[in-house]
């Protein structure tokens, strides 16, 4: 792993740096010495460790402003001090005075604070010096301790993007669940109301699947959901997203997406499911139907979609009690049925 330090300070700064930084390609190392440019490249391409010179022009103003960053806030910033007014004051100062200086960094947003006289750390390690040792040493260390703590965020970021996917995913269909949903619906709604463009769903749910699992066992139900999916994911548009609602019920939300626009989009479903059975292996192909039901959104529904989703499940209920096999659209509730070249119920073709 190549470990990325960030250097806020200048080229005489660099140039003191411990050699175990400066002469290895263990580390990469970057420097900018504008604070705008620092911001912005930390932004877009955040190190493990930011190293920074205290006497910099805005150096206590970028420790600030990282620790302010909620994303951004666990880099490492180890703050070194070298501005002259300071390091010569030190030797004479007391221990008190130092606590206080010391305290008055960590507290601005430093995580570390080290005394760093560069007129002594020029000629080190020419003329070795305590002092320089000292803060060669204690910037190695915490080096180490920005490394660990930058390699326990990622770890905790892959780990959280891991568990997010088995949060939010169906295991037997690879659908989103219902938790994607609930997570979703609101952050559409919003989005639709703010860019002012349409939104619609879709819930649809399998006729008769009880006979499914009744007729030939739950595998070949389990079978026939998925291939249920991957034959309604081939049919989908790219805005549209589709999630497991239930059992053999699905919702698909259906961004910037008209009502009318939604009936056509159910009808098409409603027609490729009823056209072509499914094939479960080589000697068993089952023909179903799907019931649909589609809502869209009004200004008066609310935040989270419980009434979108609410008049989208009475109209599939009403396509249940109209018969099956149909679409049910919101604007105008009327029945419309797929041609009747299958029952809508279960028919199994065996070959
Ligand atoms: P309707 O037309 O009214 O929807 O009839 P239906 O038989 O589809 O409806 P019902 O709700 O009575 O039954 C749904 C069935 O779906 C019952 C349940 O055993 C089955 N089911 C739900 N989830 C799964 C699953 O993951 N795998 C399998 N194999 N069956 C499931
Ligand atoms: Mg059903
Ligand atoms: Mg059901």
């Amino acid at each position: 792993m190549n470990i990325s330090i960030f250097v806020f300070g200048n080229d005489k700064f660099i140039a003191t740096l411990p050699k175990e930084i400066r002469d290895t390609n263990v580390f990469s190392i970057e420097m900018i010495t504008n604070l705008n440019e620092a911001v912005s490249r930390i932004q877009n391409f955040p190190p493990d460790v930011i190293l920074v010179q205290a006497s910099q022009d805005g150096s206590m103003e970028l420790c600030n402003w990282l620790k302010e960053q909620t994303k951004l806030s666990w880099i490492y910033c180890i703050l070194l001090e070298d501005r002259p007014r300071l390091v010569d004051a030190r030797t004479e100062q007391s221990r008190e005075w130092e606590l206080d200086v010391t305290c008055t960094a960590l507290r601005q947003g430093a995580d570390a604070y080290i005394w760093y006289s560069l007129e002594e750390l020029r000629n080190y390690p020419n003329t070795k010096n305590v002092e320089s040792d000292i803060s060669h040493r204690l910037l190695l260390a915490q080096l180490t301790v920005g490394f660990r703590k930058a390699q326990k965020y990622r770890d905790l970021i892959r780990t959280n993007d891991v568990l997010s996917a088995i949060a939010l995913a169906d295991s037997l269909t690879d659908f989103n669940n219902r938790r994607a949903l609930e997570w979703e619906l609101p952050k559409h709604i919003d989005k639709a109301r703010t860019t002012k463009k349409p939104l619609s769903l879709i819930i649809l749910d399998v006729d008769y699947f009880k006979r499914v699992n009744d007729n030939h066992g739950h595998l070949v139900g389990d079978r026939l959901l998925q291939l249920l999916c991957t034959r309604l994911r081939y049919n989908l548009r790219y805005q549209d997203t589709p999630f497991r609602y239930g059992g053999e019920e699905f919702v698909i939300l259906l961004s910037d997406t008209t009502s009318q626009e939604a009936y056509t989009v159910a009808r098409r479903l409603n027609h490729v499911v009823s056209d072509q059975p499914f094939a479960i292996n080589s000697n068993l192909k089952i023909d179903i139907t799907i019931s649909l039901g589609t809502a869209s959104l009004r200004a008066e529904d609310d935040p989270e979609g419980i009434n979108l989703l609410d008049r989208a499940d009475r109209y599939l209920l009403q396509a249940k009690s109209n018969g099956r096999n149909c679409v049910i659209s919101c604007n105008n509730s009327s029945t419309s049925s797929v041609s009747n070249s299958h029952t809508p119920h279960l028919r199994v073709v065996s070959s």
